[in-house]
């Protein structure tokens, strides 16, 4: 039934916005991006995933005609492993991630999941499955509370109450006068980057999908509330596919796989331990975050 509902969901939020002219429409089309033309394929069956494997196979996409951004993508992330994209800043990992949820169609190859392409699946079924922290993410004009349940229509307060805290908001939260009930957006509280990631996050806690998109998710916090919300993360990437976009090395050393993008081409890939004894481009980074965070320390 809940699937029935999930269209009328989408309605009811576009229409809340609208009714509220209350956030950035620009913003509002990142989050739930559907451009023309990403449409359901006449009787398109839903997604049934079984175990979770993704594939990306030899894809192709551009955002424009003549400036092609993923020149040949093959991805292979077994079931339940996590797989880190890492890169310099306009590599296309981003991109990588929208495709995956299919806010675009590619425009050559395929991506699948448990072997059905998602192209062929609706794209309610598809998004229900993924839970996805973007790199920005869009508060609704409403209550904080609602922004975290609106990761699970139907969500009661104490299971809302625990995401908060998996996300290290809820002490945040219980701080404001309302609670759960005060405002966020353009009239009201307004969140840092940073609470606006645990907002996402504990939306994502709540939602509990078997796949997993985090974009740089913890690139807004500070070390110490990141160093508390790793621990959260790496626990609902445990058992769940997870494509995690990093912008920190550090925190994706553990990860199954790793992959280099560069100018949207898989340049290197292996372990963490692999690609230092390459010594190529990962190597590269990582010996400069590595002073970085020296010096950091240094002036401190
Ligand atoms: P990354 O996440 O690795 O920094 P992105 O995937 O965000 O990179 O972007 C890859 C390239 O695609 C960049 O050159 C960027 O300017 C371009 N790009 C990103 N989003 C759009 C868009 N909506 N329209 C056109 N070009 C875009
Ligand atoms: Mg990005």
């Amino acid at each position: 039934l809940s699937q029935l509902f999930r269209p009328l969901d989408l309605l009811g939020m576009v229409y809340r916005t609208i009714r509220q002219g209350a956030i950035d429409m620009g913003a509002m089309f990142d989050l739930i991006d559907t451009p023309s033309e990403v449409v359901d394929t006449p009787a398109a069956p839903d997604l049934l995933v079984t175990r979770g494997a993704v594939r990306f196979e030899n894809v192709v996409f551009g955002y424009d005609k003549g400036a092609t951004i993923l020149k040949g993508i093959d991805l292979d992330v077994p079931a339940g492993t996590t797989c880190a994209v890492v890169g310099p800043s306009g590599a296309g990992k981003s991109t990588l991630a929208r495709l995956m949820y299919r806010f675009y169609d590619v425009n050559e190859g395929r991506i699948t999941i448990d072997g059905q392409d998602i192209a062929g699946v609706t794209q309610a079924s598809l998004r229900a499955a993924i839970g996805i922290v973007p790199q920005d993410t869009v508060l609704f004009n409403d209550t904080i509370g609602y922004n975290i349940a609106y990761g699970r229509a139907g969500a009661d307060q104490a299971a809302i109450e625990q995401a908060a805290r998996g996300a290290a908001i809820a002490g945040f939260i219980e701080r404001q006068a309302d609670g759960y009930a005060t405002r966020v957006g353009e009239r009201g509280l307004k969140l840092s980057g940073g609470e606006k990631q645990r907002v996402a996050i504990a939306r994502t806690l709540l939602k509990d999908p078997p796949l997993l998109i985090l974009d740089e998710a913890t690139s807004a916090l500070d070390s110490r509330t990141e160093a508390e919300i790793m621990e959260t993360l790496e626990a609902i990437e445990r058992g769940r596919t997870t494509i995690v976009i990093a912008h920190r090395l550090s925190t994706i050393v553990n990860a199954d796989q790793i992959v280099v993008l560069e100018a949207g081409r898989v340049v290197e890939r292996g372990s963490h331990a692999d690609l230092l004894a390459a010594g190529g481009l990962y190597a590269e980074m990582w010996a400069r975050q590595a002073q970085e965070q020296e010096e950091a320390l240094a002036v401190e």
